[in-house]
């Protein structure tokens, strides 16, 4: 063996070993091995799979549809719509999720996967199918679909409270043990969506009120019921103190019988007591979130509430 051939050794096995390295990072994106015939007819050779045939067409589920081949997130259930073509449709992507190419039939254009260039099908532009006039129709076995993690909500209730000024109210039971979310919103009026102008000026109908998601291992329903009567004055008719105005009445929205009657047994309490409550109780309907602005009002000015504080009335 001559010195050149035993040099060349290390050479050799280097380039091959670099070789490899390549060839795995290719193999990351571009592993067709893992297909099905139907899968690559349609994902490495831009076939179209037949209307109505595919798994995802009619499905509703919350989560993210994700590429058959190489895993990365394209599309979020609620950019899918009903377009009744047979193919799963989203008016948007995930942004740089999928790429746009030119049909190589000159007229359409195709939607690959940006990662790894897998065939989805194609988007179409002006239907009006929905707000974004946009229609990704995808073939649904270049799609895989990863449900969105349910959390366990079995110990979540929701309550509604109208008491006035609903800064004052958010500002209060937000404060108080075993509460999950709080948000001000409006409820119980005639429109759909009002805003905080509408409410206020056009009579509307809606109550400004708080909605509290609270952990029912940690709280109940009727301690917060108790602490909303305390955190407002429950005898003030449609005002509750500078604020005048039915938007301003005091009411419990009542998610079912249980809050209703632990609603009815407060109230008599109070009455006992001497306190002429005017508190409605109404059935929860639609709760509209109020502006972004109104939300945590007090926490974000850093300031107390002008309207409500708390006065001990079940002592
Ligand atoms: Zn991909």
């Amino acid at each position: 063996m001559n010195k050149s051939a035993i040099f060349g050794i290390p050479i050799l096995v280097a380039s091959v070993f670099a070789l490899t390295l390549v060839a795995k990072e290719n193999q990351k994106v571009m592993d067709n091995s893992k297909l099905t015939d139907r899968e690559r007819y349609v994902i490495v050779k831009r076939g179209t799979e037949a209307p109505f045939s595919g798994k995802y067409v009619n499905h509703k589920e919350e989560g993210i549809y994700t590429c058959k081949r190489c895993g990365e997130p394209l599309f979020k259930s609620d950019a899918k719509f009903d377009s009744r073509t047979g193919w799963p449709s989203f008016d948007d992507a995930i942004p740089d999720a999928v790429k746009q190419v030119p049909d190589p039939d000159g007229m359409r254009t195709e939607i690959v996967c940006a990662n790894c260039g897998a065939h989805l099908g194609h988007v179409f532009f002006g239907e009006g199918f929905t707000d974004k006039s946009t229609r990704h129709c995808v073939n649904s076995i270049s799609l895989n679909f990863e449900p969105k993690e349910v959390n366990d909500t079995s110990n979540q209730e929701t309550a509604i409270f109208a008491g006035g000024c609903f800064w004052g109210v958010q500002y209060h039971l937000d404060h108080a043990k075993g509460i999950i979310s709080t948000s001000v919103g409006y409820i119980g009026g005639k429109t759909k969506a009002p805003t905080y102008e509408e409410v206020c000026s056009k009579g509307t109908g809606h109550v400004e009120a708080v909605k509290v998601v609270f952990d029912t291992s940690q709280t109940s329903f009727e301690n917060l019921a108790k602490l909303f009567f305390e955190i407002h004055d429950p005898t003030q008719l449609n005002r509750q103190g500078p604020d005048v105005g039915e938007q301003y009445k005091s009411a419990i929205f009542y998610e079912d019988d249980k809050q209703k009657e632990v609603a009815i047994k407060l109230i008599k309490q109070l009455k006992k007591k001497g306190f002429s409550v005017v508190t409605e109780l109404i059935p929860a309907s639609t709760f509209w979130d109020a502006e972004s602005y109104h939300q945590n009002y007090y926490e974000k000015k850093k300031q107390e509430p002008y309207c409500h504080t708390k006065v001990d009335r079940f002592q």
